[in-house]
């Protein structure tokens, strides 16, 4: 029992508070040093930093390396502080970071400067910290989700132009200009017909006083006018849709009737521990067009044979189908309801007709066939078809002809696409079961990182403009989610061990850092370690 009426802090007059050593700032145990042994296992030269290749005989000041400026970012993204003036205070008075940067204390321009310098060198990092997950066998490689989320550029909506935006800004300021105009002419009238005693105070007196504010204000109109006409004649020549004034990448992203100024962020999760193994920043609303280029990129990370890639419907591109298949990608991918609209009016569709290969011809519910005519013809997405034709006696005579015909039409006409079979195998793929617990997985694998990064995180902005400043912090984002993941997995001891075997790799025989790590991470052989010599007992 103590008789004080509230716990009681130190004397702020005793001599000192903290350790001597800034060593015993930070616990044995404390994930801060986990930054500390990945950044000093990085050939920072190969990755490209910049200053990273600096000799010690070079003139002028030198310097903050850019490791101890890494360090920084890393505990600043994982500890959501990412600000440069912000990570600049805290690299001040944050014990964690006194000790992680040897009380140095770099200032808001130099942090900031080196993560728009060094945008492809922390892609590069991202980059390498995959292979070093999967050489540490915690990816699945098999089984991947894609997905994409908008996030917020630096800029606002109202930065951002498209062409109907840029007239209808027009045509409103021709209207303002013209009321301006009609109200210059009233008050000249006005004054006109008033008694000449009442002007003797000059022009700008009376009713007329305002006069000069409204020239002044249809000049600033016209300026206004002239501004919009030469960004619309620039966004005509670029051949662009969007205009951005802020950020020239950024774009007005819609999706489900809600839009923002921002970026599409594209990422490719593996199953085994919903680590992000591929990602990409683009800016167009849609994903079509966006699968193939993300499941490749997954594939070579993981140097998978074979891949087995989830996603939404959005992504649904027969073109991309058939990239993925003809690069070993099984997709997994649902037919949008759009392309169901002859079942839901109840009519025949595709999957009522039968091809036959043998006799090149669909065979229809009623057991007729389908012949193909000469020629081929290029749709409106660039594919080339071939049209299979009913007879017009057989069908007008059919009893199932208000099933099967539109209602003008005398005879049953079938598009197939030179490569038909493609989706025909993704069809009869997405109708079996595998293919149901498949996609039930798909949002829990895609939107662990999403949700982790953007709500848990509340990372849901960029803080830099421009694709490439844009992707560098991107990978900031996707490598701390990562690494956090790492270490959660491994837990501070086997990571640090993991990060010096990862350093013998660098410096000696990869054998002899590749046993180190197995025997770290107590596996007898993680899926895509090949040991050179098999047959030598692990030192
Ligand atoms: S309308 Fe023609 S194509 Fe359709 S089911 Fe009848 S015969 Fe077959």
């Amino acid at each position: 029992m103590t008789n004080r009426p509230f716990k009681t802090g130190e004397s702020r007059h005793q001599p000192s508070l903290l350790p001597p050593r800034i060593e015993d700032y930070v616990e044995p145990d404390n994930p801060v040093r986990a930054i500390e042994s990945y950044v000093c296992a990085l050939d920072l030269a190969k990755l490209g930093f910049r200053h990273a290749e600096r000799s010690a005989e070079a003139m002028g000041q030198p310097p903050y390396d850019p490791a101890d400026l890494l360090k920084l970012y890393l505990y600043g993204y994982i500890n959501q502080v990412r600000s440069s003036r912000r990570l600049e205070r805290e690299a001040c008075r944050n014990l964690e970071l006194i000790w992680l940067l040897r009380n140095l204390r770099p200032g808001y321009r130099t942090i900031a400067h080196f993560r728009k310098e060094n945008w492809a060198a922390l892609k590069a990092v991202n980059r390498g910290f995959v292979l070093l997950v999967r050489e540490l066998g915690l990816v699945g490689g098999s089984l991947v989700a894609i997905d994409g989320s908008f996030f917020h550029g630096d800029a606002s909506k109202a930065s951002i132009f498209t062409r109907k935006r840029l007239a209808e800004q027009i045509a409103r300021l021709d209207l303002e200009i013209e009321a301006y105009g009609r109200s210059v002419e009233d008050n000249d009238a006005a004054e006109a017909n008033e008694p000449r005693k009442d002007r003797a105070d000059g022009p700008g007196s009376g009713s007329g006083g305002d006069g000069g504010d409204i020239g002044a204000r249809v000049s600033a109109l016209m300026a206004k006018r002239l501004r919009a006409e030469a960004d619309l004649a620039r966004l005509e020549a670029s051949g662009e849709t969007q205009m951005s004034l802020t950020d020239s990448d950024a774009r007005l992203l819609v999706k489900n009737g809600q839009g923002i100024a921002g970026y599409n962020v594209q990422s490719v999760v593996d199953d085994k521990h919903m680590l992000i193994v591929a990602s990409e920043v683009v800016n167009d609303s849609s994903d079509v067009g966006q699968l193939h280029a993300m499941a490749k990129a997954a594939k070579d990370a993981l140097e998978a044979e074979a891949l087995q890639a989830l996603a939404d419907e959005g992504y649904y591109s027969s073109l991309e189908l058939k990239a993925c298949e003809d690069d070993g990608i099984t997709a997994y991918v649902p037919v949008p309801e759009g392309r169901r609209q002859l079942e839901k009016k109840g009519r025949f569709s595709l999957k009522d007709f039968s091809y036959d290969p043998a006799a090149d011809a669909y065979r229809c519910p009623t057991g007729e066939l389908l012949r193909p005519t000469e020629g081929r013809w290029k749709n409106a997405s660039g594919r080339v078809e071939v049209r299979y034709l009913g007879r017009k006696v057989t069908c007008a005579a059919c009893p199932l002809r208000a099933k099967c015909l539109a209602p003008k039409a005398s005879y049953r006409s079938i598009a197939r696409w030179e490569h038909e079979d493609v989706l025909e195998r993704h069809r009869a793929r997405m109708e079996s079961q595998e293919a149901a617990r498949l996609m039930q997985r798909r949002s829990a694998i895609v939107e662990h990182p999403f949700g982790t990064l953007k709500c848990r995180a509340g990372y849901q902005h960029f803080l830099v403009r421009g694709f490439d400043k844009v992707r560098g912090e991107w990978s900031l984002m996707a490598l701390c989610y990562n690494f956090t993941r790492v270490l959660n997995i491994l837990g501070l001891k086997r990571f640090i061990a993991c990060m010096a075997a990862s350093l013998l790799l660098l410096e000696c025989a990869p054998t002899v850092a590749l046993r180190g790590i197995l025997r770290i991470l107590g596996l007898s052989r993680p899926c895509s370690l090949q040991l050179a010599n098999e047959s030598a007992p692990a030192s």
